[in-house]
C-alpha cells in the first residue's frame, strides 16, 4: 500500500506500508482512485500554512470506492464516494448552529491531521457522500474544490447577464469562472498568468485579462477574488461597482482597504470558507452532473501516484490547471 506524505517543508516522502487494519464503528475503508492536488497541499509542501504538523499524510480532494466497513457504517461495499476532509466537533456554539465549516475545533486532512493521499485508508462515515453512477470518477474529484465555490456562491446571487469578475485563476478561480458562465453571468477572468488565462478561455465564452488591461475599464456586480494576495483584494475591491459585492475566497494575510470607495459605493463584502456538508456537496455534485457545465478544460493532467514528484512540480508551476494523481494502476505494494 502506498501512501503520499510532507516528510516536512520542501520534502515529499513515498512510503509503503503493509495493510490499513479493518474499520471499526462508524468507519468506512476507502480504496482511493484519484486525489486532487490543491492550491493548499502545496502550502503545506512548502512549509508556508503556519498551522501545518509534519510529517503530515497528503491529500484532501478525494473520491474513492468503499471496500469495508465497520459494525455501524451503513454504506454498502462498492460504494463510490468523496469525502469532507474537514472535520467537526457537533458540539461547539457554531457546530450548533449548522456552522460546521467554522467548527472552533476543525481539523484539515492533509494539513493538520493524516489526509487521504493512500491508497487505502479508514474514515468516519460521517465525512463520506456517496457519489451518483452518472458522475465520473474525474469529475468527482472536483466535488470537493467545486463545493468551495458553491458556498461562496451563496453569499451573493449570480444570475444571467450580471457582469462577475474573478481575480485569480487558480484553481478555485476556474472553478468560478465555469460557474458564474454555467449560471449565465457575463464573466471576466484576471489573472498575473497568460497560460492560466488560456486555459479559462476554453471553458467558455468569457473575458480574460492580464491585471494591467483591467484598470480602468469597467466595474461589477460581482467580484471574487480568488488569488489571495495583497494585491488581488486590493484590485478586486477597486472592481465592484456602486451597491456591487466582493467575495473573498483566497487567504491574503493583509490587504489595505479604501474605506471611502467601500462606504460611499455601498460595496459589500464577505468571506466565504470552506462549505457546509453535505449541502454545498450535494449542490456541486448536481452542478457536476449535468454535461452542460464544462469543467473538462479545469483539469490539467492525471499522474500516477509513482511520478508524484513530477506531478507537485507540474501543479507548483502556476501554469496548470487542476493536477490529480491516480492511485488505482499503481502496483499494491
Ligand atoms: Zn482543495
Ligand atoms: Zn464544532
Amino acid at each position: 500500500m502506498i501512501e503520499l506524505y510532507v516528510k516536512k517543508p520542501n520534502e515529499l516522502e513515498l512510503r509503503h506500508n503493509n495493510s490499513v487494519p479493518a474499520p471499526k464503528g462508524d468507519e468506512v475503508k476507502i480504496q482511493l482512485v484519484y486525489g486532487g492536488i490543491c492550491g493548499s497541499d502545496l502550502s503545506v509542501y512548502k512549509g508556508k500554512l503556519p498551522y501545518a504538523k509534519y510529517p503530515v499524510r497528503a491529500g484532501h480532494e478525494l473520491v474513492g470506492v468503499i471496500v469495508e466497513k465497520g459494525e455501524q457504517a451503513s454504506f454498502k461495499i462498492g460504494t463510490r464516494c468523496v469525502v469532507l476532509p474537514n472535520t467537526f466537533c457537533g458540539v461547539c456554539d457554531q457546530c450548533q448552529k449548522g456552522l460546521t465549516n467554522i467548527c472552533r475545533n476543525k481539523k484539515s486532512l492533509g494539513v493538520n491531521i493524516d489526509g487521504g493521499f493512500a491508497q487505502e485508508f479508514n474514515i468516519s462515515s460521517k465525512y463520506v457522500l456517496a457519489v451518483p453512477d452518472d458522475l465520473p470518477n474525474k469529475k468527482a474529484v472536483l466535488v470537493e474544490p467545486l463545493a468551495v465555490i458553491v458556498h461562496a456562491f451563496k453569499k451573493v446571487n449570480v444570475e444571467k447577464k450580471m457582469k462577475v469578475a474573478v481575480v485569480g485563476c487558480g484553481n478555485e478561480g476556474m472553478l468560478a469562472a465555469a460557474l458564474a458562465h454555467y449560471l449565465g453571468a457575463k464573466v471576466t477572468a484576471i489573472d498575473i498568468n497568460q497560460h492560466k488565462l488560456d486555459l479559462v478561455r476554453e471553458i467558455g465564452d468569457i473575458s480574460v485579462f492580464l491585471p494591467h488591461e483591467i484598470e480602468s475599464l469597467e466595474t461589477f456586480d460581482v467580484v471574487f477574488e480568488a488569488a489571495g494576495t495583497k494585491v488581488s483584494v486590493e484590485s478586486a475591491v477597486k472592481l465592484a461597482k456602486p451597491g456591487g459585492a466582493v467575495v473573498l475566497i483566497g487567504l491574503a494575510q493583509e490587504a489595505n482597504f479604501p474605506i471611502v470607495h467601500i462606504v460611499r459605493s455601498e460595496i459589500t463584502i464577505y468571506g466565504s470558507i470552506i462549505y457546509q456538508f453535505p449541502d454545498d456537496y450535494l449542490q456541486a455534485i448536481e452542478y457536476l452532473r449535468d454535461p452542460e457545465f464544462s469543467v473538462e478544460q479545469i483539469v490539467s493532467k492525471i499522474f500516477s501516484i509513482t511520478d508524484y514528484k513530477e506531478a507537485y512540480e507540474t501543479a507548483a508551476s502556476g501554469n496548470a490547471g487542476k493536477v490529480i494523481l491516480s492511485f488505482k494502476e499503481a502496483e499494491k505494494l
